[in-house]
């Protein structure tokens, strides 16, 4: 009897334990795709302002990336690092990894890692698949070249007991769905985590994944207004064991 209590006692420790290392309630993470100049211009000092962490996953997108209106500038992308905020990879010419062999990819992350420690802002250490489209046979490759999270879409919250830190799924915000994005924070709780990916705001290059600042800016302060723990990719990880 006594070895049976001593054994429920124990359970019950170490069931205590596991929900003590859940994330804490009300995790956001923010991230925005494709280099927008609107990241610059107008994103990053929003964020600033709300005391906001981000990643922002810059790639040199074709055909018109040296173009400064739509796309930021290597050197706008040197500001946002300075300021603070995270420099994610989204390949070099924003490919589907899985059109890729494993030598083609090496060669479209390490250009961005280059451009990178030119620069001297941080090697990236995450990752954002081009159109969100995963390939299971690469993740060895990102392994290998330090990636230690990687983000794809699918519209659900992150639980990092269950969904790879290679498969870190994420709510995509446009111009017509701040109801929607609202609605989606009430899941970042019970160990959930919501990860946002904005492109442009407004994004001049590719219309329908452009935000508009009105619907970027209520999202933004409800999230201010509510008290989320708004935060960055590699932040992200100092909250999940
Ligand atoms: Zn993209």
């Amino acid at each position: 009897m006594a070895r049976k209590i001593l054994l429920g006692l124990l359970m019950l420790n170490a069931s205590c334990c596991f929900s003590q290392k859940k994330s804490p309630d009300k995790i956001v993470v923010l991230t925005f795709d494709d280099a927008s100049q609107s990241h610059y211009s107008y994103v990053a000092p929003l964020l600033k302002k709300y005391g906001f962490g981000a990643t922002f996953y810059v790639c040199e997108y074709p055909p018109d990336f040296s173009d400064t209106v739509k796309y930021m500038s290597w050197y706008d992308i040197k500001q946002l690092s300075d300021m603070g905020f995270e420099i994610g990879n989204h390949t070099w010419h924003h490919v589907r990894i899985d059109h890729l062999s494993n030598d083609s990819l090496k060669s479209e992350l390490r250009y961005i890692e280059r451009k990178c420690d030119t620069l001297k802002i941080p090697k990236p250490t995450s990752m954002a698949y081009p159109d969100y489209v995963t390939d299971a046979t690469k993740i060895p490759v990102l392994s290998l070249l330090g990636y230690t999270t990687a983000r794809v879409g699918g519209n659900h919250a992150y639980n990092p007991v269950y969904d790879g830190a290679f498969y870190i799924p994420s709510f995509t915000m446009n111009a017509h769905n701040e109801q929607e994005i609202i609605d989606a924070f009430a899941f970042a709780k019970n160990g959930h985590i919501v990860v946002l990916t904005v492109h442009g705001v407004p994004d001049l290059a590719h219309d329908a994944l452009s935000t508009t600042p009105a619907v970027f800016e209520n999202c933004m302060k409800y999230l201010y207004d509510n008290h989320y723990i708004v935060v960055s990719m590699r932040a992200l990880t100092g909250y999940i064991k």
